[in-house]
């Protein structure tokens, strides 16, 4: 199947294909020709599933080749210019700026050979007077976080009235944020007449109740494909007795030399900047993304991350969320997250665009059940390993076993990781256990924390 045969016009082809897009992803090729139909889509698919093309390659075909509208004039010569609320044909709402930069630069891209169609990010943080100015250039194609588009809906810099597109990126995510109110208050102020095409990791339950609410006879379409499943990262977890534990083996994997860049999650914001600190005396090139940070820092830090001189991210699930890094190599959870459902969206930082990527959390044995719940969640096991030097003193008695060098065999590839697919192992190196994974995932815990300390959750 080509870009071509779903029926866009040769301008998008022509910017997919320089883009390094040959072949349509699954939910490209079910979502363009029923996108450019006008359906109404519910689609449940992965952050890496190539969702951001699947809205906006149809939405830019349909805005490319609709008729210009006549301009409005905007002021008569001599009288004082006034601002005029803009009037974007499509919008897109997304629960973080992050992923919202990045819609609007993928927007950019995919639309280089459509000169009339600008996209514009609405963001907190972003200083007024510069959103006005992007507002004033009545832009065709809006992509915003919640909070701060209702701020400009409500003091009349835009009018919803000519609307045609409405997409929710990541919904659940906005739902989880609390974002419910602000989604419902700026879809009222939509035409009913639009097309909307919401794209959630799940159509259960909150998300599932808005999308029936929201659409009009929509298509739905579920991915169930392999890179859903993250089957190009290697998973494992590492046990650890207490933070100095934990400090050490995280030093010491991300001296791998397989390791190009690496994102290293934590529980809370504070924690994020500490390990960023300390990792930066160790030598190593760190830097925190937080919620906390100004966006002028965000961006310099996410600039940073994908000009290479930021080799290791510390960041909180809210502030990496939908970062499409391809180099990055490794992630790591230095602590689990709260929700299994994050556990997904953090390793799927790695592993972009097809390639394979190793996803290592290190676990303190009191939060085994924590292990387990992600288990069930992903229907995948995680194997345990240990590294020769860095053995936790429990292991022993700890009811699952760990890794036994040359105890891998196929077969006991619970990961999903192909034969032959890199192994992360350092050629030459001293026999370590880290490429042979136990082939059990969590069986057990146990409720005494060695790790003793604290935790609490969210981008706090
Ligand atoms: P997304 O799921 O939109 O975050 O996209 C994940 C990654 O896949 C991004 O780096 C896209 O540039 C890339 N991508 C999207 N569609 C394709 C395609 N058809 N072929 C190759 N890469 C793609």
């Amino acid at each position: 199947m080509s870009f071509e045969a779903l029926g866009l016009h040769a301008s998008i082809v022509k910017a997919a294909t320089d883009a390094g897009y040959t072949t349509p992803t699954p939910v490209q090729e079910q979502a363009i020709p029923a996108g450019i139909a006008g359906r109404d889509l519910l689609v449940s698919s992965q952050t890496g599933s190539g969702k951001t093309a699947a809205f906006m390659l149809p939405a830019l075909h349909k805005l490319a080749i609709a008729e210009q509208a006549p301009v409005a004039p905007r002021g008569a010569p001599g009288e004082r210019p006034r601002f005029k609320a803009a009037q974007p044909k499509m919008l897109v709402l997304t629960p973080t700026r992050e992923l919202a930069l990045q819609v609007t630069s993928a927007t950019e891209k995919y639309g280089t050979q459509i000169r009339r169609i600008r996209a514009v990010s609405i963001l907190g943080g972003m200083p007024y007077p510069k959103q006005m100015q992007l507002l004033a250039k009545n832009p065709e194609i809006l992509v915003a976080t919640p909070g701060r588009l209702i701020d400009h809906m409500e003091s009349g810099k835009i009018d919803f009235s000519q609307l045609e597109i409405l997409v929710l990126d990541e919904a659940d995510r906005m739902l989880d944020m609390g974002f419910i109110d602000d989604i419902e208050k700026i879809i009222a102020a939509t035409p009913d007449g639009r097309q909307t095409m919401l794209f959630s990791a799940t159509l259960d339950g909150m998300v599932g109740n808005m999308a029936r609410r929201i659409t009009k006879d929509p298509m739905v379409i579920q991915i169930t494909s392999s890179s859903s499943k993250h089957e190009n990262i290697v998973q494992r977890v590492h046990f650890v007795d207490d933070l100095s534990h934990k400090n050490r083996l995280l030093d010491h994997l991300l001296r791998d030399e397989t390791l190009d860049q690496a994102v290293v999650f934590t529980a809370t914001k504070r924690d994020a900047d500490t390990i960023a600190d300390r990792l930066n005396i160790a030598g190593f090139s760190a830097a925190a993304l937080h919620g906390d940070m100004h966006q002028g820092a965000r961006n310099r830090t996410l600039d940073g991350l994908r000009r290479g001189s930021v080799k290791v991210l510390v960041a909180t699930d809210v502030a990496a969320r939908g970062i499409d890094v391809p180099t990055i190599t490794h992630v790591f959870n230095y602590d689990l997250p709260k929700f299994p459902e994050d556990y997904v969206h953090r390793i799927g930082r790695t592993g972009r665009a097809g390639r394979n990527g190793l996803a290592i959390s290190l676990v303190n044995h009191a939060e085994g059940m924590n292990v387990k719940r992600i288990e069930r969640f992903t229907k995948q096991l995680i194997p345990v390993n240990v590294i020769e030097g860095f053995e936790p003193k429990r292991t022993a008695s700890a009811p699952r076993s760990a890794a036994r060098p040359g105890s891998w065999k196929p077969g006991d590839n619970r990961t999903g990781a192909k034969p032959g697919q890199r192994t992360f192992s350092k050629p030459g190196a001293a026999p370590r256990r880290e490429g042979a994974p136990s082939g059990g995932g969590y069986k057990g815990s146990n409720p005494r924390s060695a790790d003793g300390a604290r935790r609490t959750y969210g981008d706090r």
